[in-house]
């Protein structure tokens, strides 16, 4: 009976939605949010869940079930990523979703919130196969996204080339060319200098501004990230490049670590070559769980959700916590965190370098008129600075911890743009 009640408090401690519903309360709650905006903020706009056939390449033909939660549009258009991955739940895109608001806020940039995902198992899929999915995940969703609707981004397992497909799609219903109805795209298709970048870069930025505030300094800070993806490879080359002590990294399959640093480019020329960082020479092979607990002063989860809960937070070693991933820490992990004097960068804050990026490029696409990348990192670097420092004051003033000061700075914003829309009714 006591394992059948753990399993249950895992499975609720490790839904993501449940993760954010339970911040969003607290944080509601000290902001003593009125009772009308909290029912109405609580819950997405819309949810739409599509079955997508599509022809595989032996002629028969799968269905696929995708999803696009939106979760707010108060502040102007949603925004969020879609990911491809066999254990989307709509739970989890409706976190997802409700972070993505939250998180526009807390940088302040004119988005909702909206997140997309399939399940299905890319890396099973021919390209072929993947463009047909795509494009008629679209076709299903003409109506409800769009440059003033809803504008999606790359997520999980999609990318450059997903967003050509989906910006085709559109294109093609539309009968012109729709350049801004997603981000993340190719340089040469209208995208962004610098967006590729964008989350590993405001995660750096960040963790400087922490790094400062701590009086510790880079050269002498260990770091560990997991995932060397797009967010934890290009965090980890940025952070290297800029003196910083890279001992630990991974992928899915496992990590390695070398408390003496890893030079970092051969890591990333390693992955790119083996697609695996196992035989990585110059380092101790460690598991994804291990990696979390090595000695560091920084960690960085850039893989995926409920990496730290409450059964290992009591083993975190950092000092500072800059959280890559969206919700790789649940909300029972917080409370431990805050005990053992864990300085946390939220996810809400921490990665939103990729989705103000995304705002740039949505901003050059209906400008048609296209920025230098210093220009695009100099605005980058002066969002992500004010935002820290507008939770961290947040957090100071109102004695809560930096998660908590994200909500409420994100929740008010929005809250207040709600009243003075007011609640059509
Ligand atoms: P990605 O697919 O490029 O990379 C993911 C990395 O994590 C890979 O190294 C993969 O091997 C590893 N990984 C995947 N599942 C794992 C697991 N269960 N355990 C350990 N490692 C695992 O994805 P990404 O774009 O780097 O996104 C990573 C995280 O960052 C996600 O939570 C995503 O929502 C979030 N995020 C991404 C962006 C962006 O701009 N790409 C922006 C904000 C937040």
């Amino acid at each position: 009976m006591a394992a059948l009640v753990d399993d249950v408090r895992t499975i609720r401690e490790e839904n993501p939605f449940e993760s954010m519903m339970s911040r969003f309360d607290h944080a509601a709650q000290l902001l003593q949010l009125d009772l009308d905006l909290y029912k109405v903020l609580r819950v997405p706009n819309r949810e739409i869940t599509t079955y997508i056939p599509v022809f595989m390449d032996d002629g028969h033909i799968e269905v696929f079930t995708g999803y696009r939660v939106q979760h707010n549009f108060a502040r102007g258009p949603a925004k969020g990523g879609i990911r491809y991955a066999p254990d989307v739940t709509l739970d989890e895109v409706r976190a997802l979703a409700a972070w993505m608001t939250w998180k526009c806020a807390v940088v302040n940039i004119p988005f909702g919130g909206a997140k997309g995902g399939i399940i299905c198992d890319p890396s099973q899929m021919s390209q072929s196969e993947l463009e047909r999915m795509t494009r008629r995940y679209t076709a299903e969703l003409i109506d409800f996204i769009g440059p003033e609707r809803d504008v999606p981004a790359p997520d999980m397992n999609t990318n450059e080339q997903t967003m050509a497909w989906i910006m085709d799609t559109y294109s093609m219903h539309a009968r012109h060319t729709v350049t801004a109805v997603v981000t993340g795209k190719p340089i040469d298709l209208a995208g962004s200098r610098g967006r590729r970048e964008a989350t590993g870069r405001g995660l750096l930025i960040v963790i400087d501004e922490a790094v400062k505030k701590l009086a510790m300094k880079p050269e002498e800070t260990r770091v560990v990230v997991q995932g060397s993806g797009n967010v934890g490879g290009i965090a980890a080359t940025l952070m290297h490049e800029k003196g910083y002590k890279i001992v630990a990294i991974s992928d899915i399959h496992g990590g390695i670590h070398n408390p003496k640093g890893l030079d970092i480019s051969r890591v990333m020329a390693h992955l790119a070559k083996h697609r695996t960082l196992e035989k990585y020479p110059e380092a101790d092979p460690v598991s994804n769980h291990e990696l979390l607990e090595l000695d560091c002063e920084v960690l960085l989860p850039a893989a995926t959700e409920n990496q730290i809960t409450s059964n290992n937070a009591s083993r975190i070693k950092c000092k500072i916590l800059a959280e890559g991933a969206n919700g790789p820490t649940t909300a029972a992990a917080d409370d431990v965190l805050e005990r053992n004097g864990v300085f946390v960068i939220p996810d809400i804050l921490a990665n939103a370098g990729g989705v103000t990026c995304s705002y740039f490029e949505w901003v050059q696409d209906r400008m048609g008129y296209f920025w230098k990348e210093d220009v695009v990192n100099e605005r980058l670097q002066d969002i992500m600075v004010a935002s820290f420092h507008d939770v961290s004051k947040y957090a100071e003033t109102h004695g809560v911890n930096n998660r908590i000061a994200a909500y409420m700075l994100a929740i008010d914003r929005v809250a207040y743009i709600t009243r003075v829309r007011g609640i059509y009714a």
